[in-house]
């Protein structure tokens, strides 16, 4: 790297999980550095109120994906949040759900230990914990799972990702970017022994006005996906908790007072 000329002091910059939508579910850490924020960087998945809670003039960067634009690559946004602290720019680089979950959160802490750059960690709610919450499925259960692993499933290789043992009996399997290969998905599961009958719950916009919980079973869900037209952000929820029979009660309590 070259070496770069710094004003004065270094900034820090700052990893903030901005939860799964709501403002409601930043943390207080998280809140407060958007409210006094000057520079904040900022991917698709943050909520606009949230970014709304910055103050007046301060400055907004995106490295969303936007159409026809490919993601900033990760190397550009590593570079771009050193090159701030570097100038002395505290940065606030706000992140759906929490940053150490699928959230390349450990990559820019190292490009920013690298260069020296003080980084701090601020944990948000993630996806798996806000979708839990609000479709009322409990991760753990003492009658039904005592074992909870979160994978991704659109990741280089899936049919190599041994997910042998996560699911089934006892467990419950969170998937994060699910959506487009849930056919892939349900034939892996099937394959590594789970039956058909196991089942699934697909909460799309967890946590936000527009959420919807659906369910069915294992076999089923590539046709849920596609009859249901279900779009990203979206978490699959396999397991046995998904199907208790008080959570999906109160859930259609919640539809039917909306
Ligand atoms: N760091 C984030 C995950 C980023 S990966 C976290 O901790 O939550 C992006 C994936 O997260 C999406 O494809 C989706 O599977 C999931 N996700 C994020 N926000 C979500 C939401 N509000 N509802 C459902 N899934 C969500």
């Amino acid at each position: 790297m070259t070496s770069p000329i710094t004003t004065g002091q270094i900034g820090t910059v700052y990893l903030v999980g901005a939860g799964p939508g709501d403002p409601d579910m930043l943390t207080l850490r998280a809140a407060r550095l958007v409210m006094q924020a000057k520079l904040v960087v900022h991917d698709g998945l943050v909520d606009p109120a949230i970014l709304a809670m910055a103050p007046a003039g301060a400055r907004f960067v995106s490295v969303a994906k936007q159409r026809n634009h490919h993601t900033l690559p990760q190397e550009a946004i590593n570079a771009l949040l050193v090159r701030e602290a570097l100038a002395g720019n505290d940065v606030v680089r706000l992140k759906g759900g929490d940053p150490f979950i699928f959230g390349r959160g450990g990559e820019e802490a190292e490009s920013c230990r690298a260069a020296g750059v003080p980084v701090h960690i601020v944990p948000g709610i993630s996806a798996a914990n806000g979708a839990a919450a609000a479709a009322q499925i409990p991760l753990t259960h003492r009658d039904s799972a005592s074992i909870v692993s979160f994978v991704a499933g659109q990741c280089k290789g899936l049919a190599e990702q041994d997910w042998a043992g996560l699911a089934g009996k006892g467990r419950t399997l969170v998937i994060y970017m699910g959506v487009k290969t849930a056919p892939q998905i349900a034939e892996k599961l099937m394959a590594d022994g789970l039956t058909p009958d196991v089942p699934v719950a697909v909460v799309e916009n967890a946590a936000r006005a527009s959420m919807r919980v659906l369910r069915g079973p294992l076999a089923g869900l590539p046709d849920l996906v596609t009859r249901e037209r279900v779009k990203s952000p979206a978490l699959i929820i396999i397991g046995e908790v998904t199907a208790r029979e008080d959570a999906t009660l109160a859930a259609l309590a919640l539809e039917a007072a909306e």
